[in-house]
């Protein structure tokens, strides 16, 4: 290691799994494994905070995490030191998202589709790694942090850091299936939940030129759903008002709202248009609800998982044209425990972010 970058990274760790109400991550620092020629390391400025950060760390027994866990997969960095085959120099300013790896052989990976490499992606933090001494990567919630220079993709001179930050998986987890099933001009787009997702949705949507919904239970987020951009919005909590106006006319519906109850052969689908697409990138714990065969008559039903490096420079080129930006608020790193709290009573409006004071 060069003299300025420590030979042991350091960052707020979760020791074992966290109480949703009461935080407790620790101090913890580790050796990060050997360092390859593809690789870099980043100063990191900051990190966003994602739903699966808390999920990963709390989810107790059920959990196949790995502790000391440090989380964090939104984020952003000067890259410090630069292996001769990682594409990066040092002084770069670059992200990473949920992604840190994969095998870059198979089918998908050959075809702009790391997200979906047959072969596992690797997790920018709990992935595994062949490495004896540091065998699950460790996440954004840190001083430093080392992975695959592919994987790490420059944020524009025209995004602050903690905008862009939350992009790389937020942004990104809408933006992707956005963009491949055809949110473009003329078509009617309805984003359903309006949080860290669902902000970002609004904006993409509408930078893709389409006719975009806010959809959100009650009216509360009616006035911010305007400023994010909405052609209209729609407070979801009388289905049978929402259905009178609106049924068959959707394109698009993008789920981004963790829902145990989904009302998807009740409400969702007969919102759709012939040929409309329900797209849902917040998977309830319960699984999908049973849906009829009848509801999907001539409509579709998708899945989507984050962005590839590819849909993360289209995606950050798209927000600099349109001037999408998240809504962040920043926290200071230190106060990581603070703000996972805060998070996890549904607190962002609508997304926070960690901030690296060292
Ligand atoms: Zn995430
Ligand atoms: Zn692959």
């Amino acid at each position: 290691m060069s003299a300025d970058i420590p030979a042991k990274f350091t960052g707020h760790a979760a020791m074992g799994p966290q109480d949703e109400n009461k935080f407790n991550l620790k101090e913890h620092a580790y050796t990060p494994r050997k360092f390859d020629d593809d690789d870099i390391i980043l100063k990191i400025e900051c990190c966003g905070i994602c739903g699966t950060d808390v999920h990963v760390i709390t989810c107790g027994w059920e959990n196949h995490g790995r502790f000391p866990a440090i989380v964090g997969h939104e984020i952003v960095g000067r890259v410090v030191k630069a292996g001769p085959k990682s594409g990066h120099k040092v002084g770069d300013r670059v992200g990473y998202g949920a992604e840190c790896g994969s095998c870059r052989k198979c089918a998908n990976c050959t075809h702009d589709l790391e997200n979906y490499c047959l072969n596992g992606n690797r997790g920018t933090y709990q992935g595994k790694t062949n490495d004896s001494v540091q065998p699950f990567t460790q996440g954004g919630y840190a001083d430093y942090y080392q992975a695959s220079g592919h994987f790490a993709i420059p944020i524009p001179d025209e995004l602050d850091s903690a905008v862009a930050a939350p992009m790389l998986c937020a942004g990104v987890t809408v933006y992707s299936p956005l963009k491949r099933w055809g949110a473009s001009p003329g078509k009617k787009v309805g984003v359903v939940g309006i949080g860290g997702l669902g902000h970002l949705g609004v904006q993409f949507s509408t930078a893709l030129g389409a006719d975009t919904y806010a959809i959100s239970h009650s009216n509360s987020k009616a006035a911010d759903s305007v400023k994010l951009g909405a052609t209209g919005f729609i407070a979801a909590a009388d289905k049978e008002a929402v259905l009178a106006e609106h049924r068959n006319t959707f394109d698009i519906l993008l789920v981004t709202s963790y829902q145990d109850d989904m009302p998807l052969s009740d409400f969702y689908l007969p919102l759709l248009k012939i040929g409309g697409n329900i797209i849902i990138v917040g998977l309830p714990n319960s699984g999908l609800p049973k849906v009829p065969g009848r509801a999907l008559f001539g409509k579709s039903l998708s899945g989507s998982l984050i962005g590839s490096p590819a849909e993360l420079r289209d995606m950050f080129k798209l927000a600099v044209e349109k001037g999408v930006t998240t809504w962040v608020e920043t926290r200071p790193m230190k106060d990581a425990n603070q703000a996972l709290d805060d998070f996890a009573a549904g607190k962002a409006r609508y997304r926070y972010v960690l901030v690296n004071d060292n």
